[in-house]
């Protein structure tokens, strides 16, 4: 078949190579000049950032799709296992360092929080049932209709845990503050707020902690540059600078694509790793999806966004390692700011990651690349990033919380902001990890992998099923393969 792919992020890539290894003839449009959209990376003045993605997860899933197209991650990349998963900085000045070794984590607990040292380790075996019963009912499974059901055994999914959020079970697990705020935090993986999301989202940490969590050598972007090599060892045609404009669909069949600049090309089918609310409100036409759809669509609520600040600094901190958090004072305040008033936080919980702490050679010798996020609400009136001077607060924010005179040994400085995930990868309201987790139905209420209403349109990506990040990215491009097959 003649299949068109709009877009170039981790979730077109990993489609158009599963497709063309299986013998279609596959053609990217990419609206930006370069592949990987929201993995992209920067290098200036000696410094070099990844400006998206700093952890990679969950490697076997990327492997799968890897060996499925003749190859392996062994092969294409090299993952750098860190012995401090993270290390966090509480208000009150105590820090806390997330050992990957078992042993020398309890001993970490038992200095900070020694009423919740067993608590921890029988949280993580709680977090592994969860993806038990979870994994494949659900994430590695496409849920396209009741035959995606069909392996689903009733008794594991009502022990999922969605009937409480993750604040209340990890407040009912934990007494020490500190644990507590530290297994909230995992929430803000798939862009979502503990207080709102169900429970089974505290799969994650076991996601981190158990299974693990890298870098990967030369940086995050390696990931997108991988599977570029691959789709060009498989023939894929890239067309970069081409936004697609318009899906041209006849008697609810796909037809073709349109660009901006009016060139029309044929196809069979589409797979839209384009933002799904947005390819469905704006690719589509009236005639082809009803505005009752794309009324519901517009409904989906977002994930959060974030604010990315860039520093290359002419110093290293002791203190600083691979991640680092700093947390806020009042989390759950934190995050009435960011779902429910749509404002940046005031106290923000600050994460930075210095890659040249793995990698010097990031920056120049005695100096640092700091990447630095802050959990920001997806685009609304409610906040103006053309006024905002957020960057400056958050360089003051960490000169208080122990960076002394950062603003002194900054020599490279840039921002990105929600509005710039917009302009930049036209992600939903600048969301950087496709559509929320904030209530129990909203897994359900992700666009599929196939779009009902048109026959021969496909999603992939962070938008769709199963989520966001990278290894759910490259389940979605599994789930499209699997879907293809079977529906053509
Ligand atoms: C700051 C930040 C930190 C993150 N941290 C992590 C992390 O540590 N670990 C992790 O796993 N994930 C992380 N994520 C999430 C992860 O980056 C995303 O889930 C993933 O990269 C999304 O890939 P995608 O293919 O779904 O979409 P995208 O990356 O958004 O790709 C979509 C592509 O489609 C193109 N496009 C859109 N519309 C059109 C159109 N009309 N015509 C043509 N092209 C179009 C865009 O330009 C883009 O290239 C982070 C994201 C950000 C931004």
């Amino acid at each position: 078949m003649n299949i068109v792919i709009i877009g170039a992020g981790i979730g077109g890539l990993s489609a158009a190579c599963l497709l063309a290894k299986e013998g279609h003839s596959v053609t990217v449009l990419e609206k930006n000049d370069q592949v990987g959209g929201k993995m992209n990376e920067l290098t200036a003045d000696g410094f070099r950032f990844d400006t998206g993605p700093s952890l990679f997860t969950m490697p076997y899933i990327l492997d799968e799709l890897f060996q499925r197209c003749g190859t392996s991650l062994d092969e294409q990349l090299e993952l750098v296992p860190l012995d401090i998963n993270c290390r966090y900085f509480y208000r009150d000045g105590t820090r806390m360092d997330n050992h990957t070794d078992p042993e020398l984590m309890k001993a970490e607990l038992n200095r900070i929080a020694p009423e919740d040292t067993d608590a921890y380790f029988s949280f993580l075996k709680y977090a592994e049932s969860l993806d038990k019963k979870t994994r494949d009912t659900f994430v590695r499974n496409p849920l396209y209709d009741l035959s995606g059901l069909k392996n689903l055994d009733l008794l594991s999914f009502f022990g999922i845990d969605a009937f409480t959020t993750v604040s209340k079970r990890v407040d009912s697990r934990f007494q020490s503050p500190y644990l507590r705020q530290f297994f909230k935090r995992f929430t803000t993986y798939n862009g979502s707020s503990p207080y709102q999301a169900p429970a089974t989202l505290n799969v994650i940490p076991h996601i981190e902690i158990n299974e693990g969590g890298y870098y990967v050598k030369g940086g995050l972007y390696s990931v997108a540059k991988s599977l570029l090599e691959l789709a060009n060892s498989l023939g894929i045609n890239f067309l970069f600078n081409s936004p697609v404009d318009r899906i041209h669909v006849m008697e609810r069949q796909v037809k073709g694509v349109e660009t901006s600049a009016g060139k029309l090309l044929e196809c069979d089918l589409v797979v839209a790793n384009s933002d799904a609310s947005e390819t469905i409100i704006n690719l589509l036409d009236d005639q082809a999806v009803s505005r009752k759809k794309k009324r519901k669509t517009a409904q989906i609520e977002p994930s959060c966004s974030g604010f990315v600040l860039l520093l290359g600094i002419d110093k290293t901190y002791n203190k600083l390692i691979h991640h680092n958090i700093f947390f806020s004072e009042d989390y759950k305040q934190e995050f009435r700011d960011i779902f429910d008033k749509k404002i940046m936080p005031d106290d923000p919980t600050i994460y930075i990651a210095n890659t040249s702490y793995s990698d010097p050679e990031h920056a120049p010798e005695g100096s640092s690349n700091l990447f630095i996020l802050v959990n920001a609400p997806y685009l609304s009136d409610s906040y103006n990033w053309s006024e905002s001077e957020y960057g400056d607060k958050v360089i003051k924010d960490l000169e208080t919380r122990g960076l002394s005179d950062l603003s002194k040994h900054i020599v490279f400085r840039d921002e990105i902001t929600p509005q710039d995930f917009y302009d930049h990868y036209l992600s939903n309201k600048g969301s950087i990890y496709g559509t929320s987790s904030n209530n129990r139905f909203s897994a359900f209420v992700r666009p599929r992998n196939k779009f009902r209403e048109i026959e021969g349109l496909y999603f992939v990506g962070g938008s769709t099923h199963p989520g966001g990040g990278i290894p759910l990215v490259v389940q979605s491009a599994m789930n499209v393969m699997e879907l293809v097959k079977r529906f053509g």
